[in-house]
């Protein structure tokens, strides 16, 4: 995995469908790994940033979570997965060195969309790093924020679920890829499933947060009427063609109206 130094441009790097970001290098595949797999099958390139490498977590060295996060992205078909190595417990939307690593990123892979943490979650980086990518974000489209490389703007940003949940804006059917989310949450051993006796009892290594995990995604989609899915939050009202739940007819022309003008 690639770590990018303060104020080195980014050189060389690929333009992307959609652009990741996660606090830790588990939070992706926990919120969304099916999505991500989803995305992937459709032929869109795909990139995950991990912020930290997770150096506070309870079980697990930085590299063995860097390596895990590797073989994750391998699973889930992402088009390359960076850690920026930012200090975990220590993300801040104030701290100029972090906005403008985010702010480039951002501008080297010109996503079309971006997905990073709901704001509110109950371990505090989680809603850090919302903040600071909000911030980021932001700054990345603004004209007179200047970087080696141009603005750049998403066409919207998405909020996916790590602890906490929410209504969902929408959720998105990740029937036929659920079972590369849970391969791809399989690869992080230190966190789910950690060796040796050494290893510390953290909410991860508890049957009962893949049931967290699970029962979320279940009971999405069950709403929706599929066997899996993954929610997001958007911050804007979604705009909608017209009222029937098929977009597959959006772009048919009007039918032109009977103004009763011929039984006159
Ligand atoms: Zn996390």
């Amino acid at each position: 995995m690639r770590h990018i130094a303060a104020g080195q441009r980014i050189i060389g790097v690929m333009p992307l469908d959609l652009l990741v970001f996660g606090p830790h290098p588990d939070d992706i595949e926990i919120g969304m790994g099916a999505t991500v797999a989803l995305h992937a099958r459709r032929g869109d390139r795909v990139g995950l940033v991990d912020l930290t490498r997770g150096e506070l977590g309870s079980n697990g060295t930085p590299d063995e979570r860097v390596a895990e996060a590797a073989e994750a992205s391998a699973v889930l078909g992402a088009a390359l997965r960076l850690n920026l190595g930012l200090p975990d417990g220590g993300l801040s939307a104030d701290d100029e060195g972090q906005l403008d690593r985010i702010v480039r990123v951002v501008r080297a892979h010109r996503p079309r969309a971006i997905a990073m943490p709901y704001w509110e979650d109950r371990h505090p980086d989680h809603g850090a790093a919302s903040r600071l990518l909000r911030q980021a974000i932001f700054r990345a489209g603004l004209r007179r924020v200047v970087t080696a490389d141009d603005p750049w703007r998403p066409e919207w940003v998405c909020h996916y679920f790590i602890n906490d949940g929410a209504t969902p804006s929408f959720v998105v059917d990740v029937s036929d890829t659920y079972e590369l989310k849970r391969q791809a949450l399989a690869c992080h051993r230190t966190q789910f499933t950690p060796a040796g006796g050494g290893a510390a009892a953290t909410r991860l290594t508890s049957p009962i947060f893949t049931q967290l995990v699970e029962s979320r995604d279940a009971q999405f989609g069950a709403l929706a009427g599929v066997r899996w899915a993954e929610g997001f939050v958007v911050r804007e009202p979604i705009a909608r063609p017209h009222l029937f739940k098929s977009t597959a007819d959006a772009a048919v022309e009007p039918v032109q109206a009977d103004t009763g003008a011929r039984r006159a």
